[in-house]
């Protein structure tokens, strides 16, 4: 990546396409602005990586959701209320000693929104969707995630048919923590696995 473009990049087609759209909607009265908004509010701020932190901490305690959130992630993750569009067909990949996953949509941005809300700017970032790829433990020391040098590094590539959660390691000397304390050790990067806790 060069440093020539600290300024505010210039919008994609596919953003100028979305805007027209958007304007045009609104002007035909189809669409509410104030609705819309609310909808990518509620994504950003109300959903946020909370859901998918309260899922990761539930499978660490009960290894019985732990096998039905590997097996079938979508009714798993309903079971705890978390639902809705972009999440229909999620997969949960585990992280173990010999084992790390990261997540990355190589096409676009595809994301797990009903448990990490809305995807961050550099996820969508074409440097990250090509590097994740070609040179996954490379881009994940430069993001300061250091995977073993014995430990394997899974991508995965979530798409419009699948979307992705990585269930990182339970980190040590977590015991005798509640199920909402290990909750709050769960970071969003570690959830798209280009962090370890
Ligand atoms: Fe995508």
């Amino acid at each position: 990546m060069t440093d020539e473009h600290h300024h505010a990049p210039p919008t994609s087609p596919v953003e100028d396409r979305v805007a027209a759209l958007e304007s045009l909607l609104v002007e035909k009265g189809i669409l509410d602005t104030a609705a819309l908004d609310a909808v990518v509010d509620h994504y950003e701020h109300a959903v946020g990586p909370l859901n998918g932190a309260r899922v990761v901490a539930r499978a660490w305690i009960d290894p019985a959701y732990r096998a039905r959130l590997l097996a079938d992630a979508t009714p798993a993750i309903a079971e705890l209320g978390f639902s809705g569009p972009e999440g229909d067909h999620m997969v949960v990949v585990e992280n173990t000693p010999e084992v790390h996953n990261a997540v990355v949509c190589t096409l676009c941005s595809c994301y797990p929104w009903p448990v990490l809300g809305l995807p961050p700017t550099w996820y969508k970032s074409p440097p990250y969707r090509a590097r994740m790829v070609r040179e996954p433990r490379v881009l994940l020391a430069e993001l300061g995630c250091e995977v073993p040098p014995d430990c394997e590094i899974r991508v995965w590539d979530s798409s419009a048919e699948v979307r992705y959660l990585v269930l990182p390691l339970r980190p040590a000397g977590t015991g005798d923590l509640s199920e909402e304390e290990l909750a709050a050790l769960v970071t969003r990067d570690a959830m798209i696995g280009v962090a370890r806790l």
